[in-house]
């Protein structure tokens, strides 16, 4: 489409420049471009099916991008934090589904580098993490998949109370028993990223026992349940995964013992990857909406653009999108080790930002280009359910979002009413 109709960071260039980001992250950038057209195409048929998008996958195997965030001394791409979340809204923008996995699979590396690195380990743990992630990155650049299941059905995945999945010690590793719901690439990954808590003796469970540790999907005793027909984001294949006396030897482990709980303390926008899914979606929602209203999509070649309507709800939609935009590149410039009280609220503002405009360009974008656009020969109408998940991720659904932020701002740590 013509340059000039978008926003300003619609073009990966000016996004890359935002975030100071160079030439390297552009090429990213530009290799996801290449794919995406062709992944656009696909999603009508792993929509219509809830099937996985294996072929796109293969082509992000090709490309290199299952070691995107492999930190380069073991053989990947390494991507940071910042070029990761660039490349994760262009995928979001190509297809919605295949941007929401593959955070799944990318989080096992993304919080297992630079970022533990950041953190207070002892000598030993260091020494011992860089043996055991040298054998799942080594894992990730020969191509193999990751997911990431945490959610359980209970307060567990909100942060509020201690994994059900427990990891107990036995010779030579650990044996996990569980449950985990919305296990996205459930049937698709080589392996599981999976949070758990570890049993002590005559100890109650504690979050700061929570391990993460990788799960192989040929594991004895590990199993998938279940159907999946939902609303939306239905490529995802996010089934249920029960861990039934399985074995896991010392070296899946993807973080040190007690390290993960550190790291969701000290490292919060770990959690507010998925922004970039939803931001992407956004993005082709109100690209698709101009071309719409423009007369350019093939087959509905009637323009709609004259009309005032018409033109507010477009300007409407592209305030929410650069709303959106202007929050999601400071919040991500933000991260880092320990942000302040204002750089927290602010990555919890960005993520219900995100997620709400999300949902709320697609559809403005529906009432807007009208009854045909809902087609399901068209992706608007799969934009517009695609979108409606992202307020619901843990940790950070819209509603723990808001609650968080009401409470931090009229309380100071520690003060209560009492
Ligand atoms: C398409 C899709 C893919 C997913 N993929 C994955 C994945 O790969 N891995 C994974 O681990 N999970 C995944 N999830 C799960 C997701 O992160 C949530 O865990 C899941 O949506 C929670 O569903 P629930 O009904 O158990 O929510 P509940 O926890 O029962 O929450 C229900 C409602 O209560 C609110 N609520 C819950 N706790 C609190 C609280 N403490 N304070 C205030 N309000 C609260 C929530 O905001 C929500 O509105 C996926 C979800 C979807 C929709």
């Amino acid at each position: 489409m013509n340059e000039n109709l978008a926003p300003a960071f619609s073009s990966p260039a000016a996004a890359v420049r935002a975030l100071g980001l160079g030439e390297e992250a552009l090429r990213l950038l530009v290799a996801v471009d290449e794919m995406g057209p062709a992944f656009a195409e696909r999603a009508f048929r792993y929509d219509a099916d809830a099937s996985f998008p294996f072929e796109n996958y293969d082509d992000l195997r090709i490309a290199g991008f299952l070691k995107l965030c492999v930190p380069k001394r073991h053989g990947g791409l390494g991507a940071d934090y910042r070029a990761y979340m660039l490349v994760s809204q262009r995928l979001g923008f190509w297809c919605g589904t295949t941007a929401n996995t593959f955070n799944m699979h990318v989080a096992n590396s993304l919080w297992t580098a630079d970022l533990v690195d950041t953190l207070d380990l002892s000598r030993r743990q260091r020494a011992e993490h860089e043996t055991r992630r040298a054998l799942h990155y080594g894992r990730m650049v020969e191509g193999a998949l990751y997911a990431q299941p945490f959610s359980e059905a209970s307060s567990a995945a909100a942060g509020t109370s201690p994994f059900g999945t427990t990891a107990k010690r036995v010779d030579r590793g650990f044996v996990l028993d569980g449950r985990k719901i919305f296990a996205s690439l459930s049937g698709a990954a080589d392996f599981y990223g999976v949070l758990c808590t570890e049993l002590k003796a005559r100890a109650r469970a504690s979050r700061r026992d929570t391990m993460f540790v990788a799960v192989s999907a040929k594991a004895e005793g590990l199993s998938i349940v279940g159907d999946w027909d939902p609303l939306g984001m239905r490529g995802t294949v996010s089934r249920t995964l029960i861990l039934k006396n399985v074995f896991v030897p010392d070296d899946e482990q993807l973080m040190p013992r007690g390290i993960y709980i550190q790291a969701a303390r000290r490292w919060p926008h770990m959690f507010m990857t998925l922004t970039a899914t939803y931001l992407g979606v956004m993005q082709a929602a109100y690209e698709f909406t101009l071309r719409y209203l423009r007369g350019e999509i093939p087959g509905i070649s009637v323009k709609r653009r004259m009309y005032p309507t018409k033109q507010i709800a477009v300007a409407e939609m592209l305030v929410k999108l650069e709303l959106a935009w202007a929050i999601f590149l400071r919040a991500v410039a933000d991260a880092k080790l320990d942000p302040s009280e204002e750089e927290r609220a602010r990555a919890l503002a960005c993520q219900f930002t995100v997620m709400e405009h999300c949902n709320d360009v697609c559809r403005l974008a529906i009432r807007t280009c009208g009854g045909q656009s809902m087609l399901k020969s068209l992706p608007l109408e799969r934009y517009y359910r695609d979108s409606r998940c992202g307020s619901l991720m843990l940790p950070w659904t819209a509603e723990i979002c808001m609650d968080r932020l009401g409470r931090s701002a009229l309380y100071r740590p520690g003060e209560t009413d009492e």
